[in-house]
């Protein structure tokens, strides 16, 4: 099964970006393979005593590239809880708002469900080792699932612009790590320049993204296939929203879904060039990130031309939001007993600040995709927790003055 690129339709190798600007995906599986009933299949493998249907991706497997199921290297990823919340819809000022948590996964962020089918993919084609550039989670990611596969791996990432938890976390699955100065940009042309036998696994990376579009048949499931009226999540390198796309689009013309949510990708102002494009046409013009959320610390994002296209098919959203907007919105989260890292508060920022502008409805459903774990980064839990510490210190001696 050969990938083609997605702008120009043509064969592309895993790993290329197309002198057009598309990267390869692979086509959706025939529909004659789709089994009748899948609905309540994929029900009662949930429920089955066989290890690889524990993995909330091979659940999945009719819809996934073909991989021989002996070699499938998995560590029971995407079974996340969805989280319906009453003062996060109350604070974006929707009706409904519910976080399907990513980070609860297991090495703490979504990258886990595209990394069993890459790392799967690679050690079936007989790689030896993988490599990735990562502002942290894709290498924590990617370093654990070699580790099982019995693959070396290499972690390009930016020096001293990751956080400590990240990193320790890389070291504990036993990866190489180059750091590299810069930001994520440059520890991605470092990645590039490489060569040798190594399977590239970033988001670039097809397999990546069969696997990522799960989350969205999980949110489809854990919502008896009731279609929410907007998913948003965060963007960096933007291959998250493009795996989720694909993922409703294919739910959608299986029959799965009756209608297309919207979709809104949320930008850290500071490393916002999508949402440039979103907003003024032309092509992407890279910026040199600059945000706390390191995550999506990212400026010149490999899937843009794919992302525009999704959000446009999907009447979807472009939208930035500030740092100081991020850490309002994981404190919130934060208080409601349920956490996650700036990256993903900013999903639920955007939501807020799209209510603001009035371009969704007051009575809209909404999920908000959480990508990685509170204790990704302890360093902006401290900072968002003085913060808060500031403001209730305030509001004390407002109320005793
Ligand atoms: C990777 C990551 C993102 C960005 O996802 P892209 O696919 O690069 O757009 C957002 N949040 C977290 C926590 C991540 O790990
Ligand atoms: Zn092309």
């Amino acid at each position: 099964m050969k990938p083609r690129c997605t702008e120009c339709g043509q064969t592309i190798e895993i790993g290329a970006i197309c002198a057009c600007g598309g990267v390869p995906e692979f086509a959706l599986p025939a529909l004659r393979t789709f089994p009748p009933g899948f609905r309540q299949l994929v029900r009662l493998r949930r429920a089955a005593y066989d290890a690889l249907f524990t993995s909330g991706v091979w659940r999945y497997v009719e819809l996934l590239p073909p991989i021989d199921r002996d070699g499938v290297v998995s560590l029971g990823e995407g079974n996340m809880p969805l989280y319906d919340s009453g003062s996060g819809a109350e604070y974006a000022g929707v009706e409904r708002l519910a976080y399907l948590h990513l980070g609860m996964n297991p090495t703490g962020s979504f990258k886990d469900l595209g990394m069993t089918v890459a790392v799967s993919a690679a050690k079936a084609a007989g790689a030896r080792a993988v490599a990735c550039a990562s502002t942290g989670n894709t290498a924590s990611s990617m370093a654990a699932y070699a580790a099982r596969a019995g693959l070396e791996s290499y972690a390009f990432v930016p020096r001293s612009r990751i956080s400590p938890a990240k990193l320790a976390q890389i070291r504990d699955y036993g990866a190489h790590i180059v750091e590299v100065d810069g930001s994520f940009d440059e520890a991605f042309s470092r990645l590039r320049a490489m060569t040798g036998e190594v399977a590239i696994v970033n988001s670039i990376n097809p397999y990546r993204i069969e696997g990522q579009k799960c989350a969205a048949f999980a949110l489809l499931e854990a919502r008896e296939w009731r279609v929410p009226d907007l998913i948003a999540l965060p963007g960096g390198n933007l291959g998250n929203v493009s795996a989720i796309g694909k993922g409703l689009r294919e739910a959608y013309a299986l029959g799965l879904i009756d209608r297309l949510p919207r979709i809104a990708v949320v930008q850290a102002a500071g490393a916002a060039p999508f949402v440039r494009v979103w907003n003024c046409g032309g092509n992407l013009v890279p910026v040199i990130p600059q945000t706390s959320a390191s995550a999506i610390a990212i400026g010149n994002p490999a899937s843009w031309k794919r992302a525009l296209r999704i959000l446009r098919e999907s009447n979807g959203f472009a939208i930035a939001v500030d740092d100081a907007a991020i850490d309002d919105a994981k404190a919130r989260i934060g208080a409601e007993g349920i956490g996650c890292e700036p990256a993903s508060a900013a999903a639920l920022a955007g939501v807020r600040a799209l209510r603001s502008a009035n371009v969704i409805a007051p009575s809209a459903d909404v999920a908000v995709v959480l990508t990685g774990h509170v204790l990704k980064d302890g360093e902006a839990s401290i900072r968002v927790a003085n913060l808060r510490g500031d403001l209730k210190a305030r509001e004390r001696h407002v109320n005793a003055g």
